[in-house]
């Protein structure tokens, strides 16, 4: 290698799964590596369901970036939102906190930036029935269970106590499973003794799915099992069920008949179905690249797109040969693109092309119940639930997450107990629009400031949803502001914004 050449410019954007086995496979290659995410923090997504019901904290399932790569000297990190790439340039457009424009420079671009909640085209649902994909979410989850239980205690009436107690989740997929299973759990052990006027083990979870068995992609035999486990548990089932609306006091859920029914219900949770972010329709627009029904870019065997060798996509934004999002085919994809770019910065020739080993999945239905699957081999009940927790204790990033989980889960699971139960009391009710919160502007300053109001029991009223005609379309996200302005020139990242430049 010529030792006066700058080395080659790498650019990650997405610090999860897929970015970060990508940024590893680089560590002391030839090679200068940026990884751009949008959050500081690299997120264990599969424990997301544990931060929102109580048993585990943000902290112990999202590592600072700059600690997980602070051994890779030749890794920067920047936390920016990546808006559009310009491939004719070889730059990414992201945009800084505050709004600021930077534009960064690349040789080879790795995309791993995921997806987001899809709601089948009525994002509007999105303002009563918050999705599960960042921390924010799981906030804004923790608040609405543990509030609805807050709200059942002060209640003036039967009807509006048990209104409360009813939490329906859309969606009978891992998550959906995972999150019903919690909140019958936390409501029958951990809240059962702690209120006075009302009983949290009245709370009905309601579980719809259009499928006719929850954890369908288990196949019939472990999907049974789970079926089982949460009826037992008290999981009201509510399959072949397609929810049609959602509003500030229920949803509408239409049968395989065709017939419709109105569930009231305090909380709606929505854990069905992803969708591509705004970024990937950016990228295919930039790259004349085609992308699949649900938006994710369509990739080619080694992972690059067609016509752009120096583009790759790894992770859920990926499409190829139908692999599912699922954090193994993140890591895998990640690692494979990163050692393909470490390989040519060596001067080696170019691996085959990628090849997905399927190691299993599982799922946590209760305390001491899981479904797993690895090939063939289908454990379930106990022995399903202890390999869970070996999988998930070997996959936590970080070793002091991994120490922290155990010690919290002995406790949890031996002693009930959830310790990580605090939530701001702003919106409890109706968490109107949460994407908004979570975005990060004025409104998310304003909606998770606590108040105070907690500290009184107070009478809340839920604000009529507004009419579907009268409801705000389109999609969730802010929209992308200003135009780019002229690169300085820089080989580093560079501000072209005029708000807040540094
Ligand atoms: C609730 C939940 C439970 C799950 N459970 C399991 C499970 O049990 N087992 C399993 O295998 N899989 C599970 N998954 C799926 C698994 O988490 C994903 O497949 C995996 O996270 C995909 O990794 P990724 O790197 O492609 O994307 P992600 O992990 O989503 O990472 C994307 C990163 O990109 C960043 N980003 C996004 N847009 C931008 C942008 N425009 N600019 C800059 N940065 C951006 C994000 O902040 C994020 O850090 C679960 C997912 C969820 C949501």
């Amino acid at each position: 290698m010529d030792s006066d050449k700058p080395p080659r410019r790498v650019v990650i954007v997405g610090g999860g799964f897929a970015g970060l086995y990508a940024a590893r496979a680089l560590r002391r290659a030839p090679v200068s590596v940026i990884v751009i995410d949008r959050a500081a923090h690299h997120l264990f997504q599969p424990l997301l369901y544990q931060c929102a019901t109580g048993i585990l904290s943000e902290g112990e399932i999202a590592s600072p970036l700059r600690l997980v790569l602070r051994r890779h000297k030749n890794v920067e990190t920047l936390l920016a939102e990546v808006v559009d790439v310009d491939p004719a340039r070889h730059v990414v457009i992201a945009l800084r906190p505050g709004g600021s424009r930077l534009e960064i420079p690349y040789d080879d671009l790795v995309l791993t930036a995921g997806v987001r909640q899809s709601y089948f085209g009525h994002d509007e649902f999105a303002a009563h029935a918050p999705g599960m994909k960042t921390i924010g979410d799981a906030l804004a989850i923790r608040q609405r269970v543990f509030g609805a239980f807050e709200l059942a205690e002060t209640a003036s009436t039967v009807e509006e106590r048990r209104k409360h107690l009813t939490f329906a989740l859309v969606g009978a997929g891992p998550t959906g499973v995972e999150l019903a299973g919690q909140i019958r759990e936390l409501a029958t052990h951990t809240l059962r003794k702690e209120f006075h006027r009302s009983a949290p083990g009245d709370a009905r979870v309601l579980l719809f799915d259009g499928g006719s068995e929850p954890l369908a992609s288990f196949g019939p035999k472990l999907s049974a099992r789970a079926a089982a486990a949460l009826t037992h548990l008290g999981v009201e089932l509510h399959m072949n069920s397609r929810v049609t609306d959602v509003d500030a006091t229920g949803l509408t859920a239409q049968r395989k008949d065709g017939g419709e029914e109105y569930h009231e219900a305090g909380t709606v949770l929505w854990t069905a179905g992803v969708a591509a972010p705004p970024l990937a329709h950016a990228i295919a627009r930039a790259c004349g690249v085609e992308q699949d029904r649900s938006g994710r870019i369509k990739v080619q065997p080694d992972l690059t797109v067609h016509g752009h060798p120096d583009i790759s996509v790894a992770g859920d934004l990926m499409s190829l040969d139908r692999l599912p999002g699922v954090a193994e085919v993140a890591m895998q994809a990640g690692r494979y693109t990163g050692s393909r770019i470490r390989r040519a910065a060596q001067g080696h020739a170019p691996p085959g092309p990628f090849k997905y080993r399927d190691l299993g999945s599982a799922a946590y239905v209760a305390r001491g119940r899981a479904v797993v699957l690895v090939g063939r081999i289908r454990l379930s009940g106990f022995l399903g639930w202890l390999t869970w927790l070996l999988l998930h204790i070997a996959f936590l990033t970080g070793f002091r997450n991994r120490l922290f989980a155990v010690a919290t889960w002995l406790v949890a699971f031996t002693r009930e107990v959830r310790p990580e139960r605090a939530f701001t009391t702003r919106e409890i009710e109706t968490a109107r629009n949460v994407y908004a919160v979570i975005a990060g502007g004025d409104a998310a300053r304003a909606g998770t400031r606590d108040t105070g109001a907690g500290t009184v029991p107070r009478q809340t009223t839920a604000e009529p949803a507004p009419p579907p005609s009268e409801r705000p379309a389109g999609p969730t996200r802010p929209a992308e502001r200003g135009g780019v302005q002229r690169p300085p020139g820089s080989s580093g990242p560079r501000d072209t914004g005029s708000t807040g430049g540094s």
